[in-house]
């Protein structure tokens, strides 16, 4: 029999299953310590959750095996299987299963690489394309964004079409780290449909809240101190690299041009945690009112331009969440004026 024919009025179990995982917990009973394992088995209709009170050591995740004279219950709405000393699981070597891919949905906030598959549904937007050949045959990479009500991040996919503006549900996408934040591509075996939902992307979230790298996340902050080294920096005009303040000459590129940029760094504060962020000349120039082809002007004014305008003011900004050894930090992406007697009722009234 197969996993999806089992239910829990089934009575005799004659199964061939793949075994997924094999977990042990060791428990204390009255009658003394004792053991158990547990893990998923599937094959090619379902998965399903096991306990098992004998298990043999032999038998290995990827094993194919005869499970037989087993019971089925129902543990917290799901089937499960049981497994005692009554149970025969017979190893069978060398034989394989294809088993039903079966992924989590989650919330874009929740990808971590602790599940490198998942299934996800959100909106793509920015998507370019580019020609890629792979064991001699052609196809196009799609890369941009894709975003739901809790998170931004990038997606993209070897062969499948993404448009941009189309909300899919995506099932099988892999998750990856890529520059401190949480990335998702796609493949052969993802799954991919275009689907009709209305999301709100107002993505307004307290400090708090946040455990994981998330993108283009709105806060409201207080500014509560500047870094003192926040300032003009310049980069390769080639290559973007920053350059050192001794030389201001890229090695890979010494007659290159340089252009200017802005590095800050200071602390937010929303009432609810307390964080650091990073901004560049993108964020920072608009809220301090000065153009991109003004920065050598006021380059022996910027820090106290910067200082004054941010520093101890609230505003509304708009940030990825990156992950920096074990700890969130902001990168801000837009800083907007925020009405600080409101902000500030508001504050009060939550702490
Ligand atoms: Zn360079």
């Amino acid at each position: 029999m197969k996993l999806d024919e089992i239910n829990n009025k089934a009575t005799t179990i004659d199964l061939k299953v793949k075994i997924l995982s094999i977990d042990k917990r060791e428990i204390n009973t009255s009658r003394g310590e004792s053991v158990y394992y547990y893990g998923m088995i599937g094959d090619e209709t379902s998965v399903m959750a096991y306990t098992a009170w004998e298990f043999p050591t032999a038998i290995k995740v990827g094993d194919v095996v005869e499970i037989k004279y087993a019971r089925v219950k129902e543990y917290n709405g799901r089937l499960r299987l049981y497994m005692d000393s009554r149970t025969e699981i017979i190893l069978k070597p060398g034989e394989n299963l294809d088993v039903k891919n079966t992924y989590r949905e989650v919330k874009l906030q929740d990808i971590s690489t602790k599940t490198p598959f998942v299934s996800v549904s959100g909106m793509v937007s920015g998507i370019k394309t580019r020609e890629y050949s792979k064991e001699g045959r052609e196809f196009l990479i799609y890369s941009g964004f894709i975003e739901d009500n809790t998170s931004k991040v990038r997606i993209s996919s070897f062969g499948k079409p993404l448009e941009n503006g189309k909300m899919y549900s995506i099932k099988g996408a892999r998750v990856a780290e890529f520059n401190k934040q949480m990335e998702l591509s796609m493949g052969d075996k993802t799954d991919i449909e275009e689907i009709s939902q209305n999301v709100d992307f107002e993505r307004n979230f307290k400090i708090f809240e946040i455990k994981n790298p998330a993108g283009s996340i709105n806060i409201e902050v207080f500014v509560i101190t500047i870094g003192l080294k926040s300032g003009i920096i310049k980069r390769c005009e080639i290559c973007n690299k920053l350059l050192s303040t001794d030389t201001g000459i890229c090695k890979d590129h010494p007659n290159a041009g340089t252009i200017l940029d802005i590095f800050t760094y200071f602390t937010v504060d929303d009432g609810t945690g307390i964080m650091q962020a990073i901004a560049g000349k993108k964020a920072i120039l608009p809220i301090i009112g000065i153009g991109d082809d003004e920065i050598a002007k006021y380059a022996n004014d910027i820090y106290n331009k910067i200082s004054e305008r941010l520093y101890g003011h609230a505003f509304k900004m708009n940030v990825d969440f990156i992950m920096n050894e074990e700890e969130l930090s902001l990168r801000v992406n837009n800083i907007s004026e925020l009405n600080e007697t409101d902000f500030k009722n508001d504050m009060i009234e939550e702490v």
